[in-house]
């Protein structure tokens, strides 16, 4: 048995009505019930991270059961405005642009996660009213993290109360809080240890310079185990473990939600043995698919048709120019042939939109949207 097998359940129609590969499906009912499932559990609000997945008809099945979405930069601000009219939106980010804030201003964002002092003037001299949590960057240790969240991001506690005091001196600007995405890949204990932290930090802090009725956004971050895709974060003990404290809390995760409801199918084109080591060289490549490099990674699959046989290793590439292009090293595979499917799992976050798609200059990958209604192609939808 394939250890890597994390698809159970695959869905059955996975390969139904494909015209070309590769193409990635979207199981959109999996991804509804998913989020509902979180949503039931949660105490704090619950805001979708946009940049983990944007996909058009993603952000709408996602609307029904999260508070809102946070979106970092103006081409996703527009997206995600145009795609759900109705959403709450925060805004947060380095580097944002005049004509950023701006536009955030012009489209009713309720929060503008701010990331420094000069930033917080410009926003300031737009004498608008704006509402803001600081983003802090506070030196807590996250052991367990696949990605710490400091150097450029937010700002130390010097920079915050030169924030406050700039907001205190601007009548139209309102502090409603901070905003702390610390780490990435945490479980729920780290998770929540990081939590009380933030929390034991901030509640002192926004007290002293007067903000009644305060928020703490915790980020997100929440663990995706792409090597044990069926552990999941546990949502449950996370929510039971936060401190009752007079705040209002948010979240905003984005790979913890979608990552799980996207596959990318393709075909087998080559097999060869090169130096003993046997290579199964797949259409497409990590250029549609890059999330096995950037978290060096074996991407979860499955061989959805193989010849009965045993099991042998072999390298999964695909048909780029670079020996980096490897979806997964020295995995078992049945006797593969060209022709036969393999399915990516876990490629609903950080898949397709962060991959370098122009590469070499191979056609793009097909989309295509499994829900209630049976299969559905929705392809002029999607933000390229
Ligand atoms: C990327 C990011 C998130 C989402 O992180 P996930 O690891 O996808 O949960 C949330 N908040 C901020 C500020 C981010 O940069």
């Amino acid at each position: 048995m394939n250890p890597l097998n994390p698809l159970n359940p695959t869905p059955s129609n996975l390969t139904q009505g494909l015209t070309r590969l590769p193409a990635y499906v979207y199981d959109l009912d999996g991804l509804s019930e998913h989020a509902a499932s979180i949503k039931s559990a949660l105490r704090p609000e619950l805001f979708y991270a946009a940049k983990a997945n944007p996909d058009a008809a993603i952000l709408r099945a996602l609307a029904p059961h999260v508070d809102g979405i946070e979106v970092s930069s103006g081409g996703e601000l527009t997206h995600v405005r145009e795609t759900l009219p109705g959403a709450r939106l925060a805004f947060g980010g380095p580097g944002k642009t005049d004509e950023e804030l701006a536009l955030a201003l012009d489209l009713g964002v309720e929060r503008i996660h701010v990331e420094s002092p000069s930033e917080l003037a410009r926003l300031a001299q737009m004498e608008r009213p704006a509402t803001v949590l600081l983003r802090a960057n506070l030196p807590l240790r996250t052991a367990g993290a696949a990605l710490q969240m400091s150097g450029p991001f937010g700002m130390d506690e010097e920079a915050l109360n030169t924030c406050a005091h700039t907001i205190a001196g601007t009548p139209h600007l309102t502090l409603r809080g901070v905003h702390a995405h610390l780490a990435s890949g945490l479980n729920a204990p780290a998770m929540l240890d990081l939590a009380r932290h933030i929390i034991d930090w901030a509640l002192p802090w926004l007290e002293a310079h007067g903000v009644e009725d305060p928020e703490i956004n915790l980020g997100g971050g929440m663990a995706v185990d792409y090597r044990s895709p069926e552990s999941r974060f546990d949502w449950e003990s996370y929510t039971s473990g936060l401190p009752d404290r007079p705040a209002k809390l948010r979240i905003e995760p984005g790979r913890a939600l979608t990552a799980y409801h996207g596959w990318y199918v393709t075909d087998v084109l080559d097999v060869k043995t090169t130096h003993g080591e046997t290579y199964v060289v797949l259409r497409g490549g990590t250029h549609h698919l890059r999330t096995p490099v950037t978290k060096g990674h074996d991407q979860p699959f499955t061989v959805l048709t193989a010849e009965r046989g045993e099991e042998r290793p072999a390298t999964l590439v695909g048909q780029l120019c670079t020996p980096k292009d490897v979806f997964a090293r020295d995995v078992p595979v049945p006797p593969l042939r060209p022709g036969d499917l393999i399915a990516f799992g876990m490629a609903g976050a950080y898949a397709w939109n962060i991959s370098h798609h122009d590469f070499l200059m191979h056609p793009k990958p097909e989309f295509h949207y499994l829900d209630r209604s049976g299969h559905v192609a929705m392809d002029d939808d999607r933000p390229v």
